[in-house]
């Protein structure tokens, strides 16, 4: 069975390294030729949404799946008419708008921060005054780690924030003021059999099983929501032992990374499993740990390979500062070890 993969980035390499041994074969569509994927299986070239590309993607392959977000919704509605398309195409087209998903969040109970919708100057100044200062004006789409968006402290802000993002759809959020972020990752597959990972920043923080028990049931919603078959993500931000949601990712994500070598079952496998309707894995953590990005340069691979429990990924991605260029996990049979180590490993990785 082949799987036709939109992006050819890491997530789309490691999709394809966790089905091998299921004996499943990829084919990935991406535009640019030396992508990670390219070292596990072949490409078609070209723009994401460009229909001929997207045609040989299909026509190559039994089943299309996403790992990148960006991918037009009425390219891939169009690919959806001839073969299965997981995770459903209006999961993604939810996730692409920041207002859309928050307002889903809201319809299925699921805290989020007060928000309204921007298009005008005149609507800047009355969701300023409806909102309150401080707050956060974000584009509706194609924003990401804090690209396209703009804080509000003061308000004489509300001038800066308008002209610095003015012209395209816009949503002002209140600030958040946050302990710390989470996400929760999850797989439902075609027959409706769910699983979640562990929280992934946790263990001994105090009030962590309510907050897990509260992102899980959130998670179950939108999975339930959407009929979802793969892996799903939602971030959120813990207040006060309360969570707020911030966004969701239809796809595998970078904070499952630690699933590879730290769970049961990966989530690379996990999403596999379930858009082919097999039975999920076993979810479970293994042992302790903590994965690092490699950001703008690469350690040196012996020395990351000397610590006792860590592994090492080099995605094969030509260096530029800000490039995720790989990463490290470290599992450890304790919580103390898996410090001890992670310090190690954090004194080779550039910050
Ligand atoms: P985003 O692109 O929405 O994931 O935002 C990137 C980062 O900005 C988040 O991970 C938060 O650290 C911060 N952020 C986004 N929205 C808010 C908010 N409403 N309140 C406080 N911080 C936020």
């Amino acid at each position: 069975m082949k799987i036709g993969v939109i992006g050819a980035g890491q997530l789309g390499q490691m999709l394809a390294l966790a089905g091998h041994p299921l004996a499943l074969e990829f084919l990935f569509l991406d535009s640019s030729a030396d992508s990670p994927g390219a070292r596990v299986g072949p490409i078609v070239t070209g723009p994401f949404d460009d229909p001929a590309s997207l045609r040989r993607l299909a026509a190559g392959t039994d089943l299309v799946t996403y790992e990148f977000e960006n991918v037009p919704v009425s390219a891939l509605e169009k690919v959806s008419r001839t073969r299965p398309c997981l995770p459903p195409v209006e999961a993604l087209r939810v996730s692409q708008d920041r207002l859309l998903e928050k307002e889903l969040f809201q319809r299925l109970g699921i805290p989020t921060p007060p928000c309204r919708a921007v298009d005008s100057l005149a609507d800047l100044r009355a969701a300023v005054a409806a909102i309150g200062l401080p707050c956060v004006l974000k584009t509706r789409r194609l924003g990401y780690d804090g690209r396209g968006q703009h804080y509000l402290r003061r308000p004489r802000d509300v001038g800066h924030a308008w002209d610095a993002l003015g012209g395209v759809p816009l949503i002002l959020e209140g600030f958040v003021d946050f302990d710390r972020e989470v996400s929760i990752i999850g797989a439902r597959s075609t027959h409706g059999e769910t699983r979640c990972y562990p929280l992934a920043d946790n263990q001994h923080r105090g009030g962590i099983l309510r907050v897990t028990r509260a992102a899980e049931r959130h998670l179950h919603r939108v999975l339930d929501h959407f009929g979802y078959a793969g892996v799903l993500t939602i971030e959120f931000f813990v207040q006060g032992g309360r969570l707020v949601a911030n966004e969701m990712a239809p796809r595998v994500h970078n904070s499952g990374h630690w699933t590879i070598e730290g769970a049961v079952t990966s989530q690379f496998e996990n999403h596999l499993r379930a858009i082919l309707g097999l039975p999920l894995g076993d979810t479970s953590a293994v042992g302790h740990s903590a994965m690092v990005n490699y950001i703008g340069t690469m350690p040196d691979r012996a020395r990351v390979l000397a610590i006792p429990g860590a592994h090492h990924h080099d995605y094969g991605k030509a260096p530029r500062p800000g490039r995720k260029l790989g990463h490290g996990t470290i599992v450890a049979a304790t919580a103390a070890a898996r410090e001890r180590l992670l310090r190690r490993l954090l004194r080779h990785v550039s910050r």
